[in-house]
């Protein structure tokens, strides 16, 4: 009975978490056969990953008819690299990564990954080559093993510990009297969120997708913590096609390409230097945010010196 009663235990966390309005698109995926929007096609393949190319070609979307949302997307992030999005809140940012992983289908143009156009393959296969590091991590009612496995179940004690040192928590976990054996969740150890984000990094080096979906967190951490966090991302997204929604532009810097979003249209579009030089929508946020930053800094340095 050892054997069945974890998946239950598993569920009926979903659906608590469901209720509170869950964040992590693939737990919910893969726990839930939600009255889907959208359904495999009879005799539908699997999806064939090559490179792991992502391609928004002239995609048009609107959750309610009369307001359009994306107003012909088009882009391309070539196998192992780096695109960043980047716009005000609304503008469309998160739906992109829906799209990709056909939370929802299109109205016009076509998502593809590899040139397979994402409605013509297994829903399963699209959202097993799709790694995805929320902004708002679930975790498990479970020791912190079990919610790091969460992304490879045949994963060994060794590969968890690896995935962890990768994700920069295997310090803070061994410091616990219990160590990885240590319940987290509601019930045990509260994690904070930067603690949190990096067992979801654990979890998708675990799962080594083809495609990563990173979605970073708008609150305000530490600096610390967020440099430590910036590093196990870009660890994970190194040689790996990565979409990264970021609200901090400064881990944006070296994303091949920068997409600048404004009410479902691309604004500006270059790397950080050509974005900068242009003097538009990016450079503007970039300088508000420096002075934000410097603000902060200023004022960190006031309270240090009381
Ligand atoms: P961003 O991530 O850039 O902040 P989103 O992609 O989440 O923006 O949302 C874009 C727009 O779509 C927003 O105006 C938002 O209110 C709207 N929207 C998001 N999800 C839904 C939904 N499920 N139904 C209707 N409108 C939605
Ligand atoms: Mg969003």
């Amino acid at each position: 009975w050892l054997q069945l009663a974890t998946p239950l235990n598993f569920l009926g966390f979903a659906y608590r978490e469901i209720k509170q309005g869950i964040t992590d698109i693939e737990t919910m995926f893969e726990l839930l056969d939600k009255d889907a929007e959208v359904k495999d096609r009879p005799g539908a393949p699997a999806l064939d990953v090559r490179e792991g190319r992502v391609t928004f070609e002239n995609v048009v979307f609107n959750y309610d008819p009369d307001r359009p949302i994306l107003q012909g997307l088009s882009f391309d992030v070539p196998a192992g690299r780096t695109v960043a999005i980047v716009g005000p809140s609304g503008a469309g940012k998160s739906t992109i990564s829906r799209l990709l992983f056909r939370f929802y289908d299109v109205n016009g143009g076509r998502v593809m990954i590899d040139g397979q156009d994402v409605r013509e393959v297994t829903q399963k296969s699209l959202r097993a080559a799709i790694g995805m590091v929320p902004q708002d991590t679930v975790l498990f009612n479970d020791t912190i093993r079990y919610n790091i496995r969460y992304g490879r179940w045949d994963a060994t004690d060794a590969e968890v510990e690896e995935a962890a040192r990768l994700a920069q928590i295997d310090t803070f976990i061994r410091r616990m009297p219990k160590g990885y054996e240590t319940e987290v969740g509601e019930r045990g150890l509260k994690l904070s969120g930067g603690e949190k984000q990096r067992v979801a990094i654990a979890r998708t080096i675990l799962k080594g997708p083809p495609v990563l979906v990173l979605d970073e967190a708008t609150s305000a951490l530490d600096s610390y913590t967020e440099m430590e966090i910036q590093a196990a991302l870009e660890r994970i997204s190194e040689n790996r096609t990565t979409l990264v929604i970021a609200h901090r532009l400064s881990t944006v810097v070296n994303a091949d390409e920068i997409i600048v979003l404004d009410k479902g249209v691309i604004v500006e579009r270059g790397n950080h230097e050509e974005l900068l030089a242009f003097g538009g929508v990016y450079a503007g946020m970039w300088n508000r945010q420096r002075e934000a930053d410097e603000a902060r800094e200023k004022l960190q340095r006031t309270q240090d010196d009381a």
